[in-house]
């Protein structure tokens, strides 16, 4: 309840009054001022009446100086209580009578002399004929009295006034409550009472009597306005229900953040994964839970989604029991409340990431004991074989093959066999150092990388001595398996690294054959791998020089080899290069690309590779390709790619040819995109525009990392034709290839197997998923002549009998 000073009808009333108060006040004043001009007159009128009266009698005492008569007259005279002394004379002035009495008191002689005079002073000469004067009155008036009236009269009048409006004001003020104050207190009330109310009323009531009066206007305008933003406010609770039901019923964990980082909502799947309830996590911050993001980073994120950019970054989050685990964050932008924030849609990578650490393993582990397999073993020898070049120091590699194995296998059972190959690894171990490698690269053969004996032949031979010796010994003792003794013997081939450039695949030859040596010598013991190196060496400078000249004396050529789908059909070519040389006749590619990637010749070499191409491409398609014919495929080495000059090198043979980039794929391999990634993709880019697809070579044998991958703007993943060439017997392979094939369709990459051989190859590979083959099963590299006779006719793979003119 308002206290009564602050009510409106306490206000309306007391400034009315105040007016009225005011107005009536110059009102009296002013009927004062007129009252008294006319009192004024009156005192004069006064006294003048009643000298009237008595000017017969006081002319007659004064002609006869009768005393008596003078003495009633001036009685009369004193009657009038103003009139304090009055005196008839004679015509000579003397006094016939004369009375006084006291003037009155005093207290308002000052207001007396202001406005009438204290003392009024009258004289009438008492005249008989026209000239004829017997005397003279006089009469003083005492002013006192004559302003005491006044002044009980103005009193009045302003009493009067006074009262007049009080009565006034209270009037008013019950009026004002009556009409203003009540009816506000009751819509105010009525206004409390709506947002109180768990149903919402539909408005304000009208008033009685108020319907059609401003509270009238006021209750309907207020209704409409509750109307619309009722109809506002259910429209925005639909949008936060439906925003509320994406974030849920979204499977990723979404978070809501403004631009500081600070948390604003999560979903359920957040507080699921992060492990925080959502009250916790609306009180962290992106930073508390993400330890790579912070403001700079935010700023980044939203510049590039402003840019149009697609923000997708690998992270770690942080649970709240302390583990971390990675994921991958995808942000956008949102607007709430005119306040721009960061949408950021979780995926818990965990599980993506052991599945490739675990292709990763099996790429490059072998299941069962637990050792590098071939794969690994060659990368490590080559790296090794580099740094032995580059310090001159002497290292071996050591073939070792369990003798009569088989037998084993045989009598005990492949699980037996399992568990002697595993003990076997053990024992190998055991006879390394830390910086050996024991590799198992196939059935029961090993491989053990020592890459550092000693820079001395003959020590280095000593102690590679000692090794096997030490091995062979080791062997000598029995296995206990399923508590029966196995005795088993193992041969030993050695070969040392570096002499000459014999490559890692030439040491592993060396080695095994060294092998078949100590086979051939009677098993259990080990040999050297002796070559006669200089051979080697003279072999490739000829080859080296004789390849500056391949060209010209146009001694290259190149094959195709057919690539088809699941039904068969031929879905398109690989360009693979021969070389025919007079004296040295067929060099491998195998053989002479790797020197022409190091002495430079592979860029004018594959030039000529897309030239004679782009030519052959031209000559089919106007033979009339099938409709299944997708692209014609040709390898890039890595020198050619890394070459600053390699997309003008591109254009400039398209142009020279007129040939369509879009039926031809460019063939890289994993190691050349790793390097220098942002430049690879830019030269990827361009090329793609040009119409160019892009395949990965041999895939699964390099890096296989799904990170960099997804950056690059790849078409095909060929699986490298290891995975092929084992999958029948191995079921790593199989494991491997059906996780790159999963992996393809994620990325939304094509597939194409490498070096299917048989068709038994063909249907695993189809059961896996596979649906495109290239391989000798299908055709073998085709030479050009041949290669039109196929596209012209509707051929289907396998063929039966085009083999090619090697
Ligand atoms: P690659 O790119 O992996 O080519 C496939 C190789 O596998 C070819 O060997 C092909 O003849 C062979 N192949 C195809 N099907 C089968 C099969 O079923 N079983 C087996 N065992 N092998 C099969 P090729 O022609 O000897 O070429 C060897 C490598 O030389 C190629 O491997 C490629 O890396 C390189 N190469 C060939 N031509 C060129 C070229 O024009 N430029 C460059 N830079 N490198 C080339
Ligand atoms: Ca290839
Ligand atoms: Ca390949």
């Amino acid at each position: 309840m308002l206290p009564l000073r602050k009510r409106l009808s306490y206000q309306q009333a007391k400034w009315a009054l105040l007016l009225v108060l005011f107005l009536g006040s110059i009102v009296s004043v002013a009927q004062i001022v007129i009252d008294w001009q006319h009192e004024q007159k009156h005192v004069d009128a006064r006294v003048e009446k009643i000298l009237n009266i008595l000017k017969d009698p006081a002319i007659q005492a004064a002609y006869s100086l009768d005393r008596q008569l003078a003495a009633q007259v001036i009685s009369g005279l004193m009657k009038d209580d103003a009139i304090f002394e009055a005196e008839l004379k004679d015509d000579f002035g003397g006094i016939i009578a004369r009375q006084r009495v006291a003037p009155s008191d005093d207290h308002l002689g000052w207001l007396a002399e202001l406005l009438v005079g204290r003392i009024i002073f009258f004289s009438t000469p008492l005249i008989v004929e026209p000239d004829l004067r017997v005397g003279q009155i006089n009469v003083w008036v005492d002013g006192a009295i004559i302003t005491s009236d006044f002044v009980s009269r103005s009193i009045r009048v302003l009493l009067f006034g006074l009262a007049r409006n009080l009565v006034l004001g209270i009037a008013l003020l019950g009026l004002f409550y009556v009409l203003t104050s009540r009816p506000l207190a009751q819509l105010t009330q009525q206004l409390k009472q709506l947002d109180q109310q768990a149903r919402r009323p539909k408005g304000l009531t009208y008033l009685d009597g108020h319907q059609e009066d401003e509270l009238g206007i006021l209750v309907e305008t207020f209704n409409q306005v509750w109307a619309s933003r009722d109809q506002t406010e259910s429209l925005l609770a639909e949008k936060e229900a439906y925003f509320r039901a994406v974030m849920e019923q979204s499977g990723e964990a979404l978070i809501l953040a403004d631009l500081e980082g600070n948390i604003l909502d999560v979903n359920a799947e957040a507080c699921r994964s992060l492990a925080y309830d959502s009250d916790e996590l609306v009180k962290l911050t992106l930073a508390d839970i993400d330890a790579n993001s912070s403001h700079r980073s935010i700023v980044i994120w939203v510049r590039a989604i402003e840019e149009g950019r697609p923000v997708s970054i690998d992270s770690h989050f942080r649970r709240k029991d302390g583990l971390v685990y990675p994921v991958e964050i995808r942000c956008n932008l949102v607007t709430l409340n005119g306040q721009k924030c960061l949408l950021a849609s979780i995926r818990d990578m965990s599980e993506r990431r052991k599945a490739e650490d675990r292709v990763h393993y099996l790429a490059y582990y072998d299941d069962l004991t637990k050792l590098p397999n071939r794969r690994l073993l060659q990368n490590r020898l080559e790296l090794t074989l580099s740094v032995a070049r580059r310090h001159q120091h002497i290292g071996a590699l050591l073939f070792l093959d369990l003798d009569r194995f088989k037998m084993v296998n045989d009598s005990l059972g492949h699980a037996a066999g399992d568990e002697l190959l595993a003990l076997t690894a053990v024992r190998i171990k055991g006879c390394l150092r830390e910086e050996d490698t024991a590799a198992r690269i196939g059935g029961d053969e090993f491989v053990i990388l020592v890459p550092e004996l000693s820079d001395d032949l003959s020590v280095a031979q000593n102690l590679v001595r000692q090794l096997a010796q030490r091995l062979l010994v080791e062997f000598s003792l029995p296995f206990n398996i399923r508590d029966q003794s196995v005795y088993i013997t193992v041969s030993i081939g050695i070969s040392l690294f570096p002499f000459n450039d014999a490559t890692g695949s030439d040491l592993l030859q060396q080695a095994d054959t060294a092998m078949y040596q100590t086979k051939a010598k009677g098993r259990n013991g080990y040999y050297f791998y002796r070559a006669e190196m200089q051979t080697h060496a003279n072999e490739r400078l000829i080859i080296e020089k004789a390849l500056h000249l391949a060209i010209e004396n146009a001694e290259l050529s190149l094959q195709y080899q057919p690539q088809v789908n699941a039904q068969g059909e031929l879905s398109g070519f690989e360009a693979l290069i021969r070389w025919n040389h007079p004296t040295l006749g067929r060099v491998p590619p195998d053989r002479f690309i790797p020197i022409a990637e190091e002495t430079g010749l592979i860029l004018s070499i594959g030039r000529w590779v897309m030239v004679e191409a782009c030519h052959q491409l031209l000559i089919l398609q106007a033979k009339g390709l099938p409709k299944t014919f997708k692209r014609l495929a040709i390898n890039i080495s890595p020198r050619q790619f890394a070459d600053d000059g390699f997309v003008d090198e591109v254009r400039d043979v398209l142009r020279l040819t007129g040939a369509d980039a879009s039926f031809l794929e460019l063939e890289l391999t994993e190691g050349m995109l790793v390097k220098n990634i942002d430049a690879v993709i830019l030269k990827m880019k361009t090329l793609k525009q040009l119409g160019f697809s892009f395949s990965i070579d041999d895939f699964g044998t390099g890096y296989s990392s799904l990170r960099y991958l997804k950056h690059l703007p790849l078409d095909l993943l060929k699986v490298d034709q290891s995975f092929v060439r084992d999958i029948v017997w191995d079921s790593n392979s199989r494991a491997i290839v059906h996780t790159i094939i999963a992996m393809a369709s994620h990325l939304d990459l094509a597939l194409i197997a490498e070096g299917v051989e048989t068709d038994e190859e063909r249907q695993i590979l189809s059961k896996l998923g596979c649906k495109n083959y290239q391989g000798y099963y299908f055709s073998r590299p085709v030479n050009a002549e041949l290669l039109v006779s196929l596209v012209g006719h509707r051929v289907e793979f396998p063929l039966l009998r085009v083999e090619s003119i090697e």
